[in-house]
């Protein structure tokens, strides 16, 4: 009983302004002004980052300049001005078209920007700043990117995740959040249950289920997140995949030959974890005792 006590306060991170356990980020938002000002800077840095993400999710598929030519619209190919650059307010104030041509411009550029400032804000709340965050933060654009380029092309860009892992481990050795050790073990861990589910899937059912892109993702997840919290990515990855795709089939959506890209649900499974992991694998352990 004590330990499980001394676990729970363990996880518990304090608010860096008032000291006051971090239970309830709505009723902290709305609280204190310091954490306003926080969250709203949080937000701004947020969507600018996630504008440039759509730049990488667009381009990098292609092998194009992440740098140059400057963001064009996709109909006319006419350079878009600044004030037309805004993230999520220009698609708003545009109603989605391009002010040139009036060309559709896809709802998934605001998408991607709006998740990204939730993103930054979620965890500038949850882990307060520090070199810590901005290392998460790097990991979770590197996310973002790999989700929506998996749902347009089915691949998993190497130019992310391979990077990524050294990232991470480099993160455990100044942050020792976590600790060397546990991030050289989840990307470990990670990669090689892919893989053998991967090789499994092969030999059961001689289909490919899931491909290099996906070792590749979880042992990026692995290094940032450490063996247990990769191993729950995983498990919530799977339960999420297998649910939808059941759903999906049954409504008729997609047939049992489509192949659902892994890489969204991982992401999904990975981005739960960081937020959510300590509790809910405190809550198992609690359930086994
Ligand atoms: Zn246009």
């Amino acid at each position: 009983m004590k330990r499980s006590n001394g676990s729970k306060r363990a996880h518990q991170r304090a608010c860096r302004a008032c000291d006051e356990p971090v239970l309830s980020l709505s009723k902290h938002l709305v609280e204190s002004v310091m954490h306003t000002e926080e969250a709203i800077l949080s937000v701004v840095l947020g969507l600018i980052v996630g504008s440039f993400l759509n730049v990488c999710i667009h381009r990098l598929p292609k092998g194009e300049s992440l740098v140059r030519p400057a963001s064009r619209c996709p109909v006319c190919s006419v350079p878009i001005r600044w004030y037309d650059n805004i993230p999520v307010l220009s698609f708003v104030l545009l109603g989605g078209r391009c002010r040139g041509c009036g060309g559709r411009i896809s709802w998934l550029y605001p998408a991607v920007e709006a998740l990204t400032g939730m993103l930054f804000l979620l965890t500038m709340l949850r882990f307060g700043l520090g070199v810590r965050t901005i290392f998460l933060l790097a990991f979770l654009c590197g996310l973002v990117v790999v989700t929506f380029i998996d749902l347009d092309h089915q691949i998993i860009p190497h130019a992310v995740t391979l990077p990524g892992i050294p990232l991470g481990l480099i993160a455990s050795l100044i942050t020792r959040d976590p600790s060397p050790r546990d991030a050289a073990a989840g990307a470990l861990v990670g990669a090689g249950l892919v893989y053998l589910v991967a090789v499994y899937a092969e030999v059961a059912f001689q289909r490919e289920s899931m491909g290099g892109g996906d070792v590749n993702l979880l042992a990026m997840i692995g290094a940032f997140l450490g063996w247990r919290q990769v191993l729950l990515s995983f498990f919530l990855a799977v339960s999420a995949g297998a649910c939808l795709s059941l759903l999906l089939i049954a409504t008729g959506v997609l047939s049992r030959k489509d192949r659902i890209p892994f890489g969204p649900f991982l992401a999904l499974g990975a981005v739960v974890a960081l937020f959510g992991g300590d509790g809910l694998i405190d809550w198992y352990w609690r359930l086994l005792r």
